[in-house]
């Protein structure tokens, strides 16, 4: 089964062939971003004047940090309470489109103080128009919103089929202001969804031809994209991968390789690609004799051998000087085993696999 609500709109035309989905999408739109990607990227300032010439007032929530804490999507969801909104234009990478969605679900459902937030809450949602402005999470398609629960150091995903964009306007136009790091952990990001579609236990042949075409534009277009910022066409390719892997992801869910990134994250601040980049290499090793055929057929129609997609990996810079202790990684085996994401391995992780992987990283 495949499920995909979103309305897609994809190219240098997106946001003037979405104008009159996203017109419709309600009266007055709050606009959800970070610091700068909605300004660097272009998005706003062609978005402005497609609402000023619809008479659309709007208001703007730009305070999303990356890997978006409870605690700003709380102040978000007040904002959006007190602006009249009645629906939400998320404008960035995977950041302001989680906390878009985790406003718009929780402000509708009057949950801004609840302290325990599970979907089952959710009855319905405002509006979201996801337009991305990095090539890496896919959310613009996906039912996720990655969130960290700034007490705890937990980031965890919500998942609901209430938070499925709208629409997704993607403009490859916007990711030509990335810097080299954003555009490579970014498209490793992409990279894992692609292969966790093969890894996943819900994995479905339906999307094979989806993963090996995003995993065949990623190989073929990232280094032309970091040496060549500004070529379009890489740009347009590594976009296209990424929406392929957040419509992957939306299906099959992700995998070990990002539960156990999430610890690295809230508790090193390595970036969401990276902390997937890292560990790649050993859940392929983890995997492989439990899915020797789906990732031989992969390889194979990739025209190319793991060998070889091993040392196109370690062209790039993904390796972090990394110290973890024994205490550390203890404390995070019962948080990892626990992470929604494990029900989607191909075999039974053990507390032992986790341990190995995480002790490899030193
Ligand atoms: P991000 O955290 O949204 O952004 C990373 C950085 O890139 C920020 O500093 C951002 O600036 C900047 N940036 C974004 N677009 C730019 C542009 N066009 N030009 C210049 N700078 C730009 O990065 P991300 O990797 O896209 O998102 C990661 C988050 O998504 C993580 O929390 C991860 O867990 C989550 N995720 C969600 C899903 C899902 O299905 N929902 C899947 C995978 C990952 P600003 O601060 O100004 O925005
Ligand atoms: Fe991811």
């Amino acid at each position: 089964m495949i499920y995909l609500p979103s309305r897609i709109f994809f190219g240098a035309n997106a946001l003037q062939n979405a104008e009159a989905y996203l017109i419709r999408l309600g009266t007055k739109p709050l606009i959800v971003t970070g610091k700068n990607s909605a300004k660097l990227s272009g998005a706003l300032d062609e978005l402005i004047p497609v609402l000023k010439k619809n008479n659309a007032d709007c208001a703007i929530f730009d305070r999303v940090q990356e890997n978006p804490s409870w605690d700003t999507v709380r102040e978000g969801a007040k904002f959006l309470k007190d602006s009249q909104c009645d629906y939400l234009i998320a404008i960035g990478g995977g950041s302001p489109l989680d906390a878009a969605k985790a406003m718009a679900l929780i402000t509708a459902n009057n949950l801004i103080e609840e302290d325990k937030i599970t979907p089952d809450k959710f009855s319905h949602t405002f509006p979201l128009a996801a337009i991305p402005t990095t090539a890496g999470t896919g959310s613009e398609v996906t039912q996720y919103s990655v969130l960290t629960d700034a007490s705890t150091g937990i980031k965890a995903g919500l998942g609901t089929d209430l938070a499925f964009p709208k629409l997704a306007i993607c403009d490859p136009r916007y990711t030509l202001s990335l810097n080299n790091t954003i555009t490579l952990y970014t498209a490793i990001d992409a990279l894992s969804h692609l292969l966790e579609g093969i890894f996943s236990n819900k994995r479905q042949p339906l999307l094979y031809p989806l993963i090996q075409a995003g995993i065949d534009a990623i190989m073929k277009n990232l280094e032309i994209a970091l040496n060549s910022p500004s070529n379009i066409q890489a740009r347009t390719n590594l976009m296209q991968a990424a929406l392929y892997g957040g419509i992957t992801i939306a299906q099959t869910g992700t995998t070990l390789q990002h539960s156990l990134g999430y610890p690295l994250t809230t508790h090193f601040g390595i970036p969401h690609g990276l902390s997937n980049g890292i560990v790649l290499k050993q859940v392929i090793e983890l995997y492989y004799p439990y899915l020797k055929p789906e990732l031989n057929n992969l390889f194979l129609s990739l025209n190319i051998t793991r060998k070889d997609f091993e040392e196109w990996l370690e062209k790039f810079p993904l390796k972090v000087e990394l110290e973890l202790s024994d205490e550390f990684i203890e404390s995070q085996i019962p948080i990892v085993l626990a992470s929604h994401n494990m029900a989607n391995n191909p075999l039974t992780v053990t507390a032992e696999d986790i341990r190995k992987i995480y002790k490899n990283l030193k």
